[in-house]
Order: structure tokens, then sequence, then C-alpha cells
């Protein structure tokens, strides 16, 4: 399990997000920033601080965003 940032981070990019992770699994992307799951550790530190309620957990995801989660996972291939 992992967080997962989803569309509300497009062409947002806060990057609050990535001041707060304490293992620096946060990645900025060309339109956005991705959650590498290999490496998060669930801490939740990063949700609480995204002022566009981009992240969530992956068993969280809404149903019309869960293209995210592969999308994260792919990133880091
Ligand atoms: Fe980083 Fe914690 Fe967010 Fe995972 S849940 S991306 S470890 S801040």
């Amino acid at each position: 399990m992992a967080f997962v940032i989803t569309s509300p981070c497009k062409d947002e990019k806060a990057a609050e997000c990535v001041e707060t992770c304490p293992v620096d699994c946060i990645v900025e992307g060309d339109d956005m920033f991705y959650i590498d799951p290999d490496i998060c550790i669930d801490c939740g530190a990063c949700e609480a601080v995204c002022p566009v309620e981009a992240i969530y957990p992956e068993e969280e995801v809404p149903e019309d965003e869960e293209k995210y989660i592969q999308l994260n996972r792919d990133f880091f291939k």
C-alpha cells in the first residue's frame, strides 16, 4: 500500500508534500508530483498538507481517479 497523488495536483504542483515527506519519495514530474509506492511508508503526512486534497491512501482513491494508482507506479519504472 502507498499514498497516491491524483488529478488536483495537475498544473497545481503546490509542493508542500515534497517538503513534508520523511523519506523523500515524492518526485516532480512535468505536470504533477508522483509518489514512489516502493518507498512510501504510509505515514500520511503528505495528505495532511496538500492544499488541493490530491493525495489519498491507495485503497481510498476515488473511482474516477483510480488510473493515478498505476500512473504513480509507472512513473518510477
Ligand atoms: Fe511520503 Fe508519508 Fe506521503 Fe508516503 S505517506 S509519500 S512517506 S509523506
